[in-house]
């Protein structure tokens, strides 16, 4: 019996019958009686955060709440007095928060299925195979690791633990762009000929806590393309179905600007694909928000701008007749990623976005940083 079956026969033993059994999420949570509540987040995965910052705190940990199969149960941080908090206002157990220093103990705690770690880049590889020596699970924030080599030791730890890795490349579970990728399969658009795909921001390190380590090359493996170029160079990859044999790259960064004493602003980068497509990327850290992709057939093109935001995507769709705008149902894109997770390691199935997938973009990365800096094509 699969995770959702047992749910459905646990909900039906319960005497609550289909309509409860159709309900998920908070409006689940609200018709629940609280002992059942609690028998039904046993049927759920626990996950340790490692890392209370922006992210982990503003998106991921609020969207627990919409999951069927995740929940929290432990917290990892350096900061105690945040962790207390955070443990009361999430309904995890005091005895369950763990420092970086005592983070090993985790194995000790069968309350903890899976470990999330929301850490800066230069410190996925450290902790995804301390998680994966404790014997847990991991799912890791993007990028996956600074280098290949890094990254290639997470998937060792991994396997040789018999523990799943999956990256969390959330804009993979997202509603959106799911249908931008069901149009191009089944040729909407005619035959695909360019992707263009541009992400930006203002890196503010002076203002945001957060940015810190965004212009530490030591944590941040890299600049714009490590941290949202990543995001360009991800859809360029999903939205053909194809992986890049060559890579051209331009790089630009004010070297008087301090953010960019150690990383890099703008880089603008082509991929060629075996089919003939080409994807012209952008990402930059000294531009106002941009998270934008298209995608040009032959016969239309496909358009979402938003495309990798939290919230509120728009597709447009051109062809020789005009433009539309399809209506598609927004989703919880983390809760989607966190219960695949959970999915993955209750059916014993290989994650979608696996520790691999992440590996092919930081080779990828390192390839137009090499085509940047020798100002000439990469083979890869
Ligand atoms: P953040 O700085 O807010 O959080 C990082 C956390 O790591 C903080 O709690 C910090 O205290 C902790 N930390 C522990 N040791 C540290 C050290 N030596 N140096 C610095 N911090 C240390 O950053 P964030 O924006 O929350 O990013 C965390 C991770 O999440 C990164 O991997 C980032 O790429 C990823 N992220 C993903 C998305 C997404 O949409 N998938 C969005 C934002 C961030």
């Amino acid at each position: 019996m699969n995770a959702t079956e047992s749910r459905r026969q646990f909900l039906r033993q319960a005497g609550l019958g289909v309509a409860a059994a159709a309900l998920t999420g908070p409006a689940a949570a609200a018709s629940l009686s609280p002992s059942v509540m609690q028998d039904e987040n046993q049927k759920k995965l626990g996950f340790a955060i490692v890392g209370l910052g922006k992210y982990a705190t503003e998106q991921m940990m609020p969207a627990f709440k919409d999951c069927k199969h995740a929940r929290i149960t432990a917290l990892v941080s350096g900061s105690p007095d945040k962790a207390r908090k955070l443990a009361a206002e999430y309904g995890v157990d005091a005895k369950n928060i763990y420092s970086y220093q005592n983070f090993d103990s985790i194995k000790d705690n069968p309350a903890v299925d899976v470990v999330y770690i929301v850490l800066p880049p230069g410190l996925h590889a450290e902790y995804t195979i301390r998680a994966a020596q404790a014997g847990k699970h991991v799912l890791c924030e993007k990028p996956m690791a600074n280098t290949p080599e890094e990254c290639q030791r997470m998937i060792e730890a991994c396997k040789k633990a018999g523990k799943k890795l999956m990256i969390a490349y959330r804009a993979q579970f997202e509603p959106f762009n799911l249908d931008a990728i069901e149009r191009i399969r089944k040729g909407e658009l005619g035959k695909l000929r360019m992707v263009t795909a541009d992400h930006g921001r203002q890196v503010q390190p002076d203002k945001d806590q957060a940015d810190t380590w965004r212009v530490q090359k030591k944590l941040a493996g890299g600049g714009s393309l490590m941290d949202i170029g990543i995001y360009s160079l991800n859809a360029a990859r999903y939205l053909t179905g194809e992986e890049p044999v060559e890579v051209t790259a331009q790089e630009y960064s004010d070297k008087s600007d301090p953010r960019f004493k150690e990383v890099e602003d703008v880089i603008h980068f082509t991929l060629r694909f075996p089919s003939g497509v080409l994807a012209s990327c952008t990402s930059a850290y000294s531009i106002e928000g941009v998270k934008r992709y298209r995608a040009y057939g032959d016969k239309a093109w496909l358009d979402l701008d938003p495309a990798t935001d939290y919230y509120k995507h728009q597709m447009k769709i051109g062809d020789k007749d005009g433009e539309r705008q399809p209506q598609i149902k927004e989703g919880n894109q983390f809760a989607a990623e966190l219960d695949h997770m959970a999915e993955c390691v209750m059916q014993n199935k290989t994650p979608k976005t696996p520790g691999e997938e992440g590996l092919r973009d930081i080779k990828l990365i390192m390839a137009i940083y090499e085509a940047a800096r020798k100002g000439k094509p990469v083979r890869v």
